[in-house]
């Protein structure tokens, strides 16, 4: 693992970005957490700052928050970094693919090192029957149907202004890391049964489960940078087609245009034959490492402006979290 990580290739780079990018999660969650406890025990333990990032994981809210400002509401102010995380994630999957998904979402890295210790353990992965993989797949789009709906079609601007100003979502991270740090049965019987399947199958829950993921696969179909196959130089030997984790046929494709596919570039790391399979952007050849850059630069661009643009920090002061947080059980019923 450690030899793939350090390995001078995209293929290395983008493994090194995804165990940068768990680790940084992994470090804003504690930072976030020590803040949270800080209010929690009424200044009894030392206060940490908030990290803005963790609200990277309020993509629901920052939906709202994007239609709040496309109809004229202004910038939401108490999220403002999970809007600017949400609309950086989505010009990186039109003009990246789903890479937010293979080289930054921490769940996504999860899985796939979920599945690659299953294949050590049990010598192999496992495969959904095809039909009913394609009836699985349809369960992500459903849950983003049901967003979008509720979302989008049916919350008017003034609901969307009365949410925004509202003590839930104020709170909505902190009861986010309510909701991991004190699992319930339930849930936690959920988390450990995905954790199962995913050491037996490949990305189960991106794969079945994920709106975000679904979302963002719709946006990267319009993308013009893909997977290209010269058919010239292609032997048929179908190792690209077997090793993709999204069991996309790249064998039997020119172009993936799929939007499942998520840039991992997996199938060309397989492909035995140079200059075969590669990133491309129209009919120009995209190397490796430019698309690692590619997905690195967008990242950074999109944090940058929010940053630089004053759209990052909270609106909350201290005295907000010290009224509310104590209360966090009571708000939202
Ligand atoms: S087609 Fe290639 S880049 Fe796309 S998901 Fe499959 S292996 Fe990854
Ligand atoms: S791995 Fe390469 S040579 Fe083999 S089928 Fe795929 S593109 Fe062709």
């Amino acid at each position: 693992m450690l030899k793939n990580i350090l390995s001078p290739s995209p293929f290395g780079g983008r493994l090194f970005i995804q165990t940068l990018f768990l680790a940084w999660s992994l470090f804003i969650g504690l930072q976030f957490s020590l803040f949270v406890r800080h209010f929690e025990t009424s200044g009894a333990m030392p206060y940490y700052s908030r990290p803005a990032g963790v609200e990277g994981f309020l993509p629901i809210g920052a939906l709202v928050s994007l239609k709040g400002w496309l109809l004229g509401g202004g910038l939401d102010a108490v999220h403002p970094a999970a809007l600017v995380l949400f609309v950086t994630f989505l010009a990186m999957a039109l003009l990246a693919r789903k890479s937010f998904c293979s080289f930054l979402c921490p769940v996504g890295t999860l899985s796939e090192w979920s599945w690659k210790l299953g294949e050590r353990l049990f010598g192999r992965n496992f495969r959904v029957w095809r039909p009913l993989d394609l009836l699985l797949q349809s369960l992500k789009y459903l849950l983003l149907f049901f967003f979008v709906k509720i979302i989008l079609i049916d919350m008017p601007l003034p609901a969307i202004k009365q949410f925004l100003a509202g003590d839930y979502w104020a709170m909505a991270d902190v009861k986010m890391l309510q909701f991991f740090t004190n699992l319930s049965f339930l849930s936690g019987g959920i988390v450990i049964l995905l954790t199962l399947l995913s050491l037996c199958y490949k990305n189960v829950w991106c794969r079945y489960l994920c709106p975000y993921g679904a979302l963002l696969g719709l946006f990267s179909v319009l993308s013009p940078v893909r997977i290209r196959r010269d058919s010239t130089c292609c032997t048929a030997c179908g190792n690209c087609s077997r090793a993709c984790p999204s069991r996309i046929d790249v064998q039997n494709k020119l172009t993936v245009v799929s939007p499942e596919c998520t840039g991992c570039m997996t199938c060309i790391q397989n492909c035995p034959e140079s200059n075969t399979l590669q990133m491309s952007i129209g009919q120009k050849v995209l190397p490796g490492w430019s698309f690692v850059l590619l997905v690195t630069g967008l990242f950074a661009s999109g944090v940058l402006i929010g940053m630089l643009s004053g759209h990052w920090e909270t609106s909350l002061t201290y005295s907000d979290y010290q009224r509310l947080i104590p209360w966090l059980r009571h708000i939202g019923h």
